[in-house]
């Protein structure tokens, strides 16, 4: 039986005090500030903070998090433990707490429900009757979750610092003048077969702001699970797809639907045409905003040649948010759902190398002690944006729940709300 590892905060906290971590553990994290608070680089730093996206400026306009109260960043594990507990006690059925598959343990033990960000939108819908959604996330899960919940239910994000590199790579201007561009090249004619020149899909992980403009130009929103239905849909309707804002589920996705990697070029925002010619536009079967996920392309092909050479039975499974070379050489590539149903349906004493967020492989590793998992990356590297939820700030919110004080509540307006559920609705309509 597999001993069982210590959380990735605890390691983290190990290592940044400069003592010896579980034993199996590498012992070296991306970067050992994340030991601290978040509070202290929520204030201080004018980017997203230490870890695996550091080097990602945070947009100008992006949310900022006052200061959390003392007694919260003073507060012992276990004092925040009951304070916690105890609040979300007294508010009972009226808050429910979601927990994404990423966030640390110290967080993910208050969730009512534990997914994907689209799994954790839907199941909040299954309690109308909770006043307060807690989305312990980052901030366009709790802007999905503000689209898809009741009027009178109002969103929570415990930290508005948390948001997500890869969403802010795509913003509005910059995807209506991508448009703009694309509109004078391809004109707005359909061909022969009714087909529009181009359809916009955009990745559920991605502002509501796109995913309304996907709304109002017959577009679509897209998870890691569904994105090939999603553009076999777009396919139907359209010549082309403009698919936002990560660039690698959408290679990984049309490669795998057959569509040569050649006629998939790469948007840069910055330059004219996104730096293609207009031939290169004209010839293309999707066209790739040129965005990624910090965490997923940390993922690299040496370190999958290094599993298979140290565990020769291993199975290689990555996200499809992993770049190219790594989901071709992994054994399998799929959403987080997929990584959790392919352990689950493992036989015992089987053997995974997992490319995905560090909280959740770890957390799987501890669930099943019949199987051997550990991470590709040896280095402990949480996403720094989730990480931005610590339980301070949860139990800040919930308490100030029990007073009647709603903080850090996520609201998209009705304008923007509209055409994204529109897209929402698309993307279920074409579930397979
Ligand atoms: S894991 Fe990547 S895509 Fe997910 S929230 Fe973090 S930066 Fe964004």
């Amino acid at each position: 039986m597999t001993a069982r590892l210590l959380s990735v905060d605890d390691e983290i906290q190990l290592i940044a005090a400069g003592t010896a971590a579980a034993p199996g553990s590498t012992a070296s994290t991306c970067a050992p500030e994340l030991a601290e608070g978040p509070w202290v680089f929520d204030l201080q730093s004018p980017t997203y903070g230490p870890g695996a996206s550091m080097a990602d400026p945070l947009p100008a306009e992006a949310p900022r998090q006052g200061v959390l109260p003392e007694e919260y960043t003073a507060a012992s594990k276990s004092e925040l433990d009951t304070r916690i507990r105890r609040a979300k006690e007294t508010l009972g059925d009226s808050v429910v707490v979601l927990g994404h598959f990423y966030q640390r343990d110290e967080v993910v033990q208050y969730a009512d429900f534990v997914g994907d960000s689209f799994q954790l939108a839907n199941a909040a819908k299954t309690r109308p009757d909770a006043r307060a959604i807690v989305f312990c996330g980052v901030h366009f899960m709790a802007e999905t979750a503000d689209i898809l919940a009741q009027p009178s239910q109002a969103v929570i994000l415990p930290n508005l610092a948390a948001g997500c590199s890869m969403a802010d790579m795509a913003d509005i201007d910059s995807v209506e003048e991508a448009w703009a561009q694309l509109a004078s090249v391809y004109g707005s004619e359909p061909d022969a077969e009714g087909r529009v020149p181009i359809i916009p899909v955009t990745y559920m992980n991605s502002s509501a702001d796109l995913k309304g403009f996907c709304g109002r130009n017959g577009g679509i929103v897209c998870t890691s699970s569904n994105a090939a239905t999603v553009l076999e849909w777009a396919f139907e309707r359209g010549q082309r797809v403009l698919f936002f804002p990560d660039q690698h589920l959408g290679r990984n996705t049309a490669k795998a639907m057959g569509v040569p990697v050649e006629r998939m070029p790469l948007w840069n925002p910055r330059k004219p045409l996104g730096g293609s010619t207009a031939d290169e536009l004209t010839d293309a079967r999707v066209i790739l905003w040129n965005g990624f996920c910090s965490v997923h392309k940390r993922f690299t092909v040496a370190q999958i040649e290094r599993a298979r050479a140290a565990h020769p039975d291993v199975r290689v499974i990555v996200h499809p948010e992993c770049p190219m070379p790594v989901v071709d050489a992994a054994d399998g590539a799929g959403s987080t759902d997929y990584i959790v149903k392919a352990i689950a349906a493992a036989p015992a004493g089987s053997t995974f190398a997992i490319g995905t967020e560090i909280n959740l492989v770890q957390r799987l590793a501890n669930q099943y002690p019949q199987h051997t998992i550990f991470c590709l990356d040896d280095v402990i590297c949480p996403c720094s944006t989730m990480y931005r939820i610590h339980p301070g700030y949860l139990a800040w919110v919930l308490e100030s729940l029990v007073d009647g004080v709603v903080l850090n509540q996520i609201s998209v307006p009705a304008s923007v709300a509209e055409p994204a559920r529109v897209a929402l609705e698309r993307m279920l309509a074409a579930r397979p």
